[in-house]
């Protein structure tokens, strides 16, 4: 017999009306939409991982305790010994491990806006209520808001991004503290792009219960091998463990990535390198009329022009992809996202981007 099925009789409503995650093709394009390192890996360290790939046991599941990498990454990362560790295919596994988590009946997920559009998404997938609360203008915390919305909806978890994306500041330390007192549920800061600031939580760990520390070695130069972690106590992290898929992070990524950590002084130069292309990218951009820019504590800048879809759209055929955060958010209105690439990708950008705004002004 054949049966008419409707998505709509099977699928939930709330997944019925989102729209998939959009990564636009790139292929050929000078690429700076997606906060990736432009660099590759000097070509002694290629040919390691090359030999390494060839003999790894790909024969054979992934250790799912992953106890090597967890160690080397203690130690590059200087995560204390007395906190528990979880990893996951990028963080962004990570934040469903735990959106599901706490996703009792009922049960908030509290963020900013704009803010990572996954902690939305991934609230959504896993039947969380979301709330969101606006940054200021200048996209500082408005913290009077953030705790009357935590008396409000006694959120299970908050995520915060530090730098935030897409607006690459960092918020103030004090308001996060008092933020993390408020609430009575857990607090994750999020730190993807730690490597390109000059602050970090990771110091409070010891002091909150509550606290939960991510990062991610994607915007270090590996985000094709899709590696995150969060460290914390382990209360949390052992009931997280127990949704985790136990060979979540694969054989390669476990192998490559020790290898990498152990040449963390290459990541940390090209790193270092990315933050000198951002002051260079940021005196240029703010040399031109007609746009606004915002400071940046991360590997992308965000800033506003008179016409952002127009902009983005001619710097797109002229093969320059950025992002467009136009109408994602009242706040973001005419802003535009640009993630530092190598000397060469930001002097075309910028030579572009000028030419563009001669003609359009
Ligand atoms: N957190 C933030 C704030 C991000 O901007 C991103 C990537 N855009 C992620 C997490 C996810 O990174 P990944 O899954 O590659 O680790």
């Amino acid at each position: 017999m054949n049966r008419v099925y409707h998505p709509t009789d099977i699928i939930r409503p709330e997944i019925l009306e989102l729209k998939a995650y959009h990564v636009p093709p790139a292929t050929g394009m000078i690429k700076l939409d997606a906060m990736e390192n432009p660099y590759t890996l000097p070509q002694n360290l290629q040919h390691d991982i090359a030999h390494l790939a060839g003999t790894a046991p790909i024969n054979r599941y992934p250790d799912p305790n992953a106890a090597d990498l967890k160690s080397a990454l203690r130690k590059a990362l200087g995560i204390p010994e007395s906190m528990a560790l979880m990893l996951g295919n990028g963080s962004d596994e990570i934040i469903q491990i735990i959106a599901m988590a706490t996703a009792k009946p009922g049960a908030v997920l509290l963020s900013v806006e704009p803010a990572f559009v996954m902690f939305r998404m991934i609230a959504t997938f896993a039947n969380l209520q979301y709330v969101g609360i606006p940054l200021k203008k200048d996209f500082s915390l408005d913290i009077d808001a953030m705790l009357d919305a935590i008396a409000e909806h006694k959120p299970a978890i908050i995520f915060l991004a530090y730098p935030n994306n897409p607006t690459g500041n960092l918020f103030d330390k004090k308001d996060i503290l008092k933020i993390i007192e408020a609430t009575p549920g857990i607090v994750v800061i999020d730190e993807a792009y730690h490597a390109f600031a000059d602050a970090s939580m990771i110091g409070e760990l010891a002091n909150y219960p509550n606290l939960l520390l991510m990062r991610t070695l994607s915007k270090l130069g590996l985000a094709g091998l899709r590696l995150g972690l969060i460290a914390g106590r382990s209360i949390w992290l052992n009931e997280f463990e127990k949704i985790r898929l136990p060979y979540n992070v694969s054989v390669l990524t476990q192998h490559i990535t020790q290898i990498v950590l152990h040449h963390m002084d290459v990541l940390l130069a090209q790193a270092e390198q990315i933050k000198t292309e951002r002051s260079r990218m940021i005196t240029q951009l703010s040399a031109m009329n007609g746009l606004e820019i915002f400071p940046s504590d991360a590997n992308f800048i965000l800033f506003r022009v008179n016409n952002a879809t127009k902009i983005f759209q001619m710097l797109k055929d002229k093969g320059i992809l950025i992002k467009n955060l136009d109408s994602s958010h009242t706040l973001l209105d005419n802003c535009l996202r640009v993630t530092v690439g190598t000397f060469d990708e930001n002097t075309q950008f910028i030579a572009a981007l000028q030419n563009l705004l001669n003609d359009n002004n």
